[in-house]
C-alpha cells in the first residue's frame, strides 16, 4: 500500500485487505475465515443489536526496530475478553484461538503495518457479539467473533500534550456491581452523552467518581486514572468497577522496575491536589497527561499545561521502547507474529 501517508495517519477506520471472522454454533467455533468485505449479513433479531450482547477489545501490533512485528500483551486482552464474555453470557473465545486469529489477520494485512520510525502501529480490534436471533431475554444461540485491523498514527505528533478533564456529577459510568470492569460495548454508549457535554465545554476527557458516593476517583470514560504523588509514588484507584487496563498494568510494572513505590488504593477526590502528575492511560495513547480537573466551581491544577511531567514521560518512553523493541522486553510482553 504505497499510497498510505504514514505520517498523516490518525485514529480512524480505514479499509484493509480483510478481517477474520469466526462463528460459534451448537457449542463449537468454526475454523475462521478471512473476509474481504467490511460488512456482516446479520439477522435482524440478533441479540447484540437488541440487547447489547457485545464485547470488544483493543491492542496494537508494532513494526519493531529489528523489522519483526510484535503484538503487545495479547494474552491479557484474550483473558479480558473471556471475562467480558462470561459476564454477559456469551460463548468464550479460547486464548489459543484468539492469539491465532490475531496472527492470521495481521499476516493477511502485513502491508498496512506502519514502518518502524513513523510512530504508527496496527490497531487490533476484536469484537464478539451475540449474532443469533433472540427476542425473548436469554443468551443468543449463535456468536460471531471477528478481528479487524487498521493502521493508526502516533496520537501526539509533537510530544505528549496535557489536557483538561471534567467531572460531571450528574452522570455515572459504571455501577458498583455492574459491568464497569468488563469491556462491553454499552459502556461506551452510556458515557457518550456526558462526553459530548464535556467536549462542548472544552474538556476532552471526563473523569468519573464512584457511583455510590461520588467521593472516590474511578477512571476516565475510556482510560484509567494514574497519579504520581509529590513524593514520587505511582497511585491508581482500587475499585471493582474500574476496567482493568493493560496499559495501566504495564506502566505500573515499569514504575516498580524503575523503583517507584506502587499503590493500588482508594483515591479520594479531596486528595487530588496531592498529585504532582496525573495521566489517563489506555492502548490508543499510552498516557495523556492531565493538567487540570474541574468539578463545578472547583478547579484543581496539576503540573504544567505546557508538557508532560517527568515521571509519566519516563514511563511513556519505557512502554513505547518495549513496544518498538528498543528496550529489553524483560517481562516477555511482546508476542511475535
Ligand atoms: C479499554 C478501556 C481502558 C483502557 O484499557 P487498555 O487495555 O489499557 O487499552 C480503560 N478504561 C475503560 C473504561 C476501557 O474501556
Amino acid at each position: 500500500m504505497s499510497e498510505i501517508d504514514w505520517g498523516a495517519l490518525g485514529f480512524k477506520y480505514m479499509d484493509t485487505n480483510c478481517h477474520i471472522r469466526y462463528v460459534w454454533r451448537d457449542g463449537v467455533w468454526d475454523e475462521g475465515t478471512l473476509v474481504d468485505k467490511p460488512y456482516i449479513d446479520m439477522h435482524i433479531g440478533a441479540a447484540c443489536l437488541h440487547y447489547g450482547q457485545a464485547a470488544f477489545e483493543g491492542m496494537k501490533a508494532f513494526r519493531c526496530k529489528d523489522g519483526n512485528v510484535r503484538v503487545f500483551r495479547p494474552d491479557c486482552n484474550a483473558q479480558r475478553m473471556a471475562n467480558t464474555a462470561r459476564r454477559t453470557c456469551m460463548a468464550v473465545v479460547p486464548e489459543s484461538m484468539f492469539l491465532n486469529a490475531i496472527s492470521r489477520v495481521i499476516k493477511a494485512n502485513e502491508e498496512f503495518i506502519p514502518p518502524y520510525g513513523t510512530g504508527g502501529s496496527l490497531y487490533i480490534r476484536p469484537l464478539l457479539v451475540g449474532s443469533g436471533p433472540q427476542i425473548g431475554i436469554a443468551p443468543a444461540s449463535e456468536y460471531t467473533f471477528l478481528i479487524l485491523v487498521i493502521p493508526v498514527g502516533p496520537y501526539y505528533k509533537g510530544g505528549l500534550q496535557p489536557v483538561k478533564a471534567m467531572i460531571l456529577d450528574d452522570y455515572d459510568r459504571a455501577a458498583p456491581l455492574g459491568v464497569g470492569h468488563v469491556k462491553v460495548a454499552g459502556n461506551y454508549a452510556a458515557s457518550l452523552y456526558a462526553h459530548e457535554q464535556a467536549k462542548h465545554e472544552g474538556y476532552p476527557v471526563e473523569l468519573y467518581l464512584d457511583a455510590r458516593t461520588h467521593t472516590y476517583v474511578e477512571e476516565f470514560a475510556t482510560s484509567n486514572f494514574i497519579g504520581i504523588t509529590k513524593d514520587g509514588r505511582y497511585v491508581t484507584p482500587d475499585s471493582p468497577s474500574v476496567l482493568p487496563s493493560v496499559t495501566n498494568m504495564s506502566l505500573k510494572q515499569n514504575g516498580a522496575d524503575l523503583g517507584l513505590p506502587v499503590e493500588v488504593r482508594p483515591v479520594m477526590f479531596d486528595g487530588l491536589a496531592g498529585f504532582a502528575e496525573v495521566g489517563a492511560c489506555g492502548t490508543a495513547v499510552v498516557v495523556t497527561p492531565v493538567c487540570e480537573i474541574v468539578r463545578g466551581e472547583t478547579v484543581i491544577k496539576i503540573g504544567s499545561p505546557e508538557g508532560c511531567g517527568p515521571v509519566l514521560q519516563k514511563l511513556y518512553e519505557t512502554v513505547q521502547g518495549i513496544q518498538y523493541g528498543e528496550l529489553p522486553d524483560t517481562h516477555g510482553w511482546c508476542r511475535e507474529v
